[in-house]
């Protein structure tokens, strides 16, 4: 593919490092938005460095775990059977261990642009003996059952047989996040082994609660100069594991071709008869490893043209970006298009947070909207599935409408742990994080943002808005009025912030008035009237009569969005929630010089006995993520509408309040920070976003990264090249591009969709070129600046973006 920049599409190591093994593990993980497998070691079987995880979009498995005297159900993302498998030895030597043999060199690529791992090595046995390895692998982009890894094979200076294990390997457990490690952490029952033919095998496992199939299959075979090779094969199976040991000569400096082709399928996969007939059929029909490359590189051919941002002036952030567009690809896909999954925080990388769907959509969704709306359109659909389980909810805690789940699995119902443990003292806590109502403004806020980059009025029409509608009924019957103040209010809530879940020594469960939770509840029941008059009118009348909206409701709506109450501490700084201003200010300087790092106060403060809820210190932003998600003058009139005054100084005052209090304890935070600073502090903006462009690559947290990428932060980065520095925005008239560019930034280019249009433009610190490339209609409007334009179909346009020369 054409690179828009001249960066690579790589990342590589130059050595083995067993320490390093399971953060690479995570960052070279390969995914083609069904399945994803870590990028582990195939010739390893778990251990201390080595997680060789397998995961499915939507497998999960409930079990109940004693703790505390408690009895604790939780529902895991499941690690499924592990398909990697495959080492060799050399006559009666040992099994390849890279740990034992002595290692002459050893390099190991992720290739981006085709998704392909490559590790390549020359190792030394105990007897002296030299086997160069190149090792590549891939879970097929285009074929998304298919997955392989192919050796070339070369004994550089012996002669003689050798042997070739390959095993499918379903006697795992979860086993990524030691914090969970007191959990159940058995999911699978195994089904059973079987030899397809002289060279394939199978093995069907199913989860234990949850009953999803799995089968996966596995051809092995060695070929020579193009020819197979004559082996002699032993088959070992035992409950749960099977594998083909092949025995063949090879001679000095000849490569040898190894080829392991897998087919993975579940019961719940759709156009088949059952998952191991169609597993077995595929590794029968299948071809050599180079069709199966070749077939997966297609797969790539079409995603990354539309997908790519180009920049220019800085080689990391620029190699980072398409690091973090790969992943978001790894775990969402064309291939996701379709299925009965959501989006997982974590991705498709790790165990931790088991796979749960949070309000992180809010940051991964924008950079599908721009590219492949398709995939945002099916992830929507998840939650439009799930919302019967999510009006039970409301209706369990006295409300109308749906209230869905902080944290949401297989069935919508909520996932969020009663108790969670804090590995700094070993204590079980009770866990209030499931009281962030929010997440519902979240997914109306995506709906929104859906619609306006795709004007997709059927999808608005007929599953947008029941969502949205059923949402503004759930926060309508939350409110609650408060006659003194003659305001409406939100009780029992918890904020973005997880550092707050309750008043200093208060046994009530959540806070009153959480700003953000407020302001964002009147910005769904302002919209909602809005989409009501947008839908079609017979599905207007069909949904207010089966949603039970009458006029009163909605003259109702109209009322509680105009007097919601947001408390402030002086003049325009809002208080994070109700009496936030009686917390006591944290001693930051004294914890920064006592502890290393103080992203996560939290546990240290319990560890001592104290608790975050004391102080005025936040997890991660909270009132400022209003900032983030709408511009200055949409929070100015969202304001007004709520009889507030509210300025761009306000703005200022509230960054400066709250940048002295946060300890960004989630990643997601300084996304945030760097993007409502953008505007009002550059420098300290783009350490912000330099911390976010590294969170993943480099771990910042310390041992997070391992147990899965954190995907919200990944394309949320993306997001804040396209929006903020590029400067992209869907107006109600036009796709507006307001370029924002850093310093430490020259260039940025990019293919966005925009209603069905594909635009092309690339913007520097003095021009912005503009083509209008493809689309449905032979025109389309694109704002500059402050100016509309009227673009026809192939046309290209420059425009000088220098002050005083603000015209074509
Ligand atoms: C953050 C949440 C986020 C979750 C999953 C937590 O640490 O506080 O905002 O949704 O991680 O990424």
């Amino acid at each position: 593919m054409k690179s828009q920049s001249g960066g690579t599409f790589r990342i590589t190591y130059n050595n083995w490092k067993p320490e390093e093994q399971k953060l690479r593990e995570a960052l070279c993980t390969l995914g083609n938005g069904f399945v994803g497998t870590r990028g582990a070691a195939e010739e390893k079987n778990q251990d201390e460095f080595n997680y060789p995880g397998t995961y499915i979009l939507g497998g999960f498995n409930r079990a109940k775990t004693e703790i505390s005297g408690r009895n604790i159900e939780n529902e895991d993302f499941v690690n499924f059977p592990n398909w990697l498998f495959l080492s060799f030895r050399v006559e009666d030597g040992e099994w390849l261990d890279l740990d034992k043999f002595k290692i002459h060199y050893y390099q190991q690529r992720l290739e981006m642009k085709n998704g392909v791992l490559e590790r390549e090595f020359r190792v030394e046995d105990a007897q002296g003996r030299q086997t160069r390895i190149l090792s590549r692998r891939v879970v097929s982009m285009l074929d998304k059952h298919l997955a392989g890894i192919q050796w070339s094979f070369t004994p550089e200076n012996w002669s003689g047989k050798v042997e070739i294990k390959s095993a499918l390997n379903g006697r795992v457990i979860n086993d990524n996040v030691d914090r969970y490690s007191a959990l159940e952490s058995n999911h699978l029952e195994p089904l059973g082994t079987e030899e397809i033919n002289d060279d394939g095998i199978l093995l069907k496992v199913q989860t234990r609660q949850s009953q999803i199939t799995m089968a996966q299959a596995a051809r092995t075979k060695i070929y020579c100069e193009g020819k197979s090779e004559k082996v002699s094969k032993v088959l070992t199976e035992k409950r749960g594991y099977i594998d083909h040991t092949l025995s063949f000569s090879v001679e000095e400096k000849k490569e040898y071709q190894i080829e392991k082709i897998v087919a993975i399928y579940t019961g719940r996969d759709r156009a088949i008869s059952e998952p191991a007939l169609e597993a077995s059929k595929d590794i029968i029909r299948a071809k050599r490893f180079k069709n199966l490359l070749s077939r997966h590189e297609h797969g790539y051919q079409r995603l990354w043209p539309n997908a790519d941002i180009g920049i220019i002036g800085n080689k990391e952030v620029q190699n980072l970006a398409r690091l973090h567009i790969f992943h978001v690809l790894q775990t969402v896909s064309l291939n996701t298009i379709g299925m009965d999954v959501g989006v997982p925080a974590r991705g498709i990388h790790g165990e931790a947070y088991r796979g749960h769907i949070f309000w992180d959509e809010l940051y991964i969704f924008p950079f599908l909207n721009f590219r492949f709306p398709e995939i945002t359109r099916s992830l929507l659909m998840y939650r439009y599935d799930r919302l019967d389980e999510a009006r039970y909810a409301a209706q369990k805690e006295g409300y109308k409408g749906a209230m869905f789940p902080w944290q949401s699995g297989s069935n919508g119902r909520e996932e969020s742990q009663v108790l969670h443990l804090n590995p700094e003292s070993g204590n079980w806590l009770p866990d209030n994080t499931h009281l962030q109502r929010h997440v519902n403004s979240t997914i109306a806020y995506n709906i929104w943002n859906y619609y306006l980059a795709t004007e997709d009025r059927q999808f608005l029409s007929f599953f947008g808005a029941e969502i949205f509608l059923s949402i503004a009924l759930f926060w309508a019957s939350k409110a609650i009025y408060n006659k003194k103040l003659k305001r409406y209010e939100f009780h029992g809530v918890v904020g973005p912030d997880e550092y707050h879940t309750s008043y200093p020594d208060s046994e009530e469960q959540g806070l009153k008035n959480n700003a953000y939770t407020n302001v964002m509840a009147a910005w769904v029941l302002q919209k909602a009237v809005d989409i009501l008059e947008l839908i079609e009118k017979s599905r207007r009348r069909e949904l207010l009569r089966e949603l039970g909206i009458n006029t009163k409701e909605c003259e109702k709506w109209e009322k509680i969005s105009r007097n919601i109450y947001v408390p402030f501490i002086k003049d325009e700084i809002i208080s994070q929630f109700e009496d936030y201003e009686n917390l006591k200010e944290f001693p930051w300087a004294e914890y920064r010089k006592k502890y290393n790092n103080i992203q996560r106060l939290d546990r240290v403060l319990e560890k001592e006995g104290d608790s975050t809820n004391n102080y005025k210190a936040s997890k991660q932003a909270d009132v400022l993520m209003l900032f983030y998600l709408f511009s200055k003058q949409e929070i100015i009139t969202i304001f007004e509408k709520l009889g507030y005054k509210f300025s761009e100084e306000g703005i200022k005052d509230n960054i400066q309040y709250y940048r002295e209090r946060t300890s960004h304890g989630s990643t997601l935070s300084r996304l945030v920070f760097s993007w409502i600073l953008s505007k009002y502090d550059k420098e300290e903006s783009w350490d912000n976003f330099q911390q976010l462009i590294i969170s993943d690559f480099k771990d910042i947290q310390g041992g997070t990264t391992p147990e899965g990428i954190h995907l919200g932060a990944m394309a949320g980065s993306l997001d804040l090249i396209q929006r903020n520095f590029a400067g992209l925005e869907v107006g109600d008239d036009a796709l507006w591009i307001k370029p924002n560019l850093p310093k430490n930034i020259s260039k940025i280019s990019m293919r966005v969709k925009y209603r069905n249009h594909w635009i092309f433009f690339s913007v520097d610190h003095t021009r912005l070129k503009i083509s209008f490339e493809e689309g449905w209609s032979n025109k389309v409007n694109i704002g500059v600046v402050d100016e509309i334009h009227e673009f026809k179909h192939g046309e290209v346009r420059e425009f000088s973006l220098l002050a005083d020369t603000n015209s074509e």
